[in-house]
């Protein structure tokens, strides 16, 4: 059941937040062995914050995973490394603290790729995660194991991060609504950074309605995440059912031109096709800098995480190698065996691109041209109310078919990146499935992006897609 069904039955007095507690677990044992989306769950604090739950507020009893890079006071905050394998949460992230405040209780920490670094979930040093419509494909990633959950129903609703499109890429790969909300909409404070100018936190959920009453309790101004807007958070339900006719919708040609395939394609047409159909005028759009998003994202992403992972030094948090000779030896060595290959990758490229030299060829350059990327979007919003495209150029792929050049899954982040690097909001919903050469019906997603703070409307477009 979705959050608005269960929030209906808790009122009725027909279950408890308890006895949906109970029954997730039980789901969990039946399935999660074969999907392997929560790294960990701990029952006896979820059911004595159940046995308080306020079901006068808006989320009142609701369980909602959590994906293990954000801090929840007592539990793991893994974020999917062996770095921090053992590391307890010291503080709730303003996004727990907000969701206990809507009567929720978070329950379940989500598999991710280390440091949330990757589209696939195979980077988590902790665990594997498959996607339940096809146990040999990948979850998408990195909030895999909070998309995973949600698709298997082993979770209602999930909260996941997204840098370059990690709620977005999994939520289309499952079949599930996946929203990255406008940066600085949402708090951060309390989210282990990956890239600070670009991380985002959002919910993972079975209908848009959801989407909308998670984003209502977790948006507004943060005083201790100084990149949080101080901008009024508008009653997202009130026009979740006002219908796209009249709006003006762009579609942009960069979005649908080579490498995209032909399945996918037919859906996310066909879901553009429907929303025509319900009134909204469809309108021809160019994003000319789209080409140049993958580049500038993976000099801006991992230049922000190799000065963010500097912290995990052996010294302060999670691994400590033993034995060190001395200091250095044990920052090397604690790095070395804490963090995994990709990770290392990132942060070997990010310090390369700020390395004095090299700074001015590849991160000033990087940040001239997102600023152009970012103008593509002001200028469309011009014309348009919002833009409608595919948020992945395929359906999910088999789990370990990545290949030995990480270059090429990079290259699958083409769609989602650029909201990050423009800041705007943006939605991942299911319009489909195509049928693989295996016989299974993979999900494809309708990608929705909107001007900054522009989710009421947003929402209100896919409200009508999902219908
Ligand atoms: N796939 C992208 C990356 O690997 C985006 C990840 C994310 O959004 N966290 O960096």
């Amino acid at each position: 059941m979705t959050i608005t069904q269960l929030r209906q039955q808790l009122i009725a007095g027909e279950t408890t937040p308890a006895a949906i507690l109970e029954k997730l677990v039980e789901e969990i044992s039946a399935r999660d062995n074969l999907t392997g989306s929560y790294l960990s769950h701990d029952l006896a604090s979820a059911l004595a914050e159940a046995a308080n739950a306020d079901l006068s507020l808006p989320l009142g009893g609701i369980p909602i995973a959590i994906k293990d890079n954000m801090n929840v006071l007592g539990q793991p905050c893994t974020c999917g490394s062996k770095f921090l394998e053992n590391y307890i949460a010291p503080y709730d992230a303003t996004v727990i603290k907000k969701l206990r405040a809507a009567g929720a209780i978070p329950f379940g920490r989500m598999n991710q790729d280390e440091f949330a670094m990757g589209s696939s979930t195979e980077n988590s040093a902790l665990g594997k995660t498959s996607n339940p419509h096809d146990h040999t494909r990948i979850a998408g990633g990195s909030s895999g194991g909070s998309a995973a959950a949600v698709a298997d129903r082993t979770a209602i609703a999930a909260l996941g991060s997204d840098t370059g499109g990690s709620i977005r890429q999994p939520a289309s790969h499952c079949g599930v609504v996946g929203l990255k909300p406008s940066y600085g909409r949402v708090s951060r404070y309390g989210l282990v950074a990956f890239a600070s100018s670009l991380d985002q936190i959002g919910p993972l959920t079975q209908s848009v309605e959801d989407a909308a009453l998670i984003l209502q309790a977790i948006a507004g101004f943060d005083p201790a995440d100084s990149t949080s807007l101080d901008a009024p958070v508008p009653d997202y339900l009130a026009t979740l059912n006002n219908g796209v006719r009249g709006l003006r919708l762009g579609i942009p040609r960069e979005y649908f031109g080579e490498g995209i395939d032909p399945g996918v394609r037919t859906q996310v047409e066909k879901s553009i096709q429907s929303l025509a159909d319900q009134g909204a005028e469809l309108i021809e759009i160019s994003l000319p800098h789209t080409e140049y998003a993958v580049a500038t994202y993976y000099v801006i992403a991992p230049a922000e995480a190799s000065s963010n992972l500097s912290r995990f030094d052996g010294i302060r948090y999670g691994h400590r190698a033993s034995n060190p000779a001395d200091i250095l030896d044990l920052y090397k060595k604690s790095r070395e065996q804490g963090f995994g290959p990709e990770v290392k990758r990132r942060i070997i490229l990010g310090t390369y691109v700020l390395s004095s030299g090299y700074y001015d060829a590849y991160y000033s350059r990087a940040q001239k041209v997102r600023t152009l990327i970012r103008r593509d979007f002001e200028n469309a919003f011009k014309k348009v109310d919002a833009i409608l495209a595919p948020v992945v150029p395929s359906s999910a792929r088999k789990i370990g078919a990545a290949g030995a050049d990480p270059l090429q899954e990079y290259l699958s982040d083409i769609f989602t990146i650029a909201a990050n690097l423009a800041g705007i909001p943006a939605i991942s919903i299911p319009c489909g499935t195509v049928l693989s050469d295996d016989g299974k019906n993979l999900p494809v997603g309708l990608q929705i992006l909107g001007p900054h703070l522009g989710e009421a409307k947003l929402l209100q477009i896919a409200k009508a897609a999902e219908a």
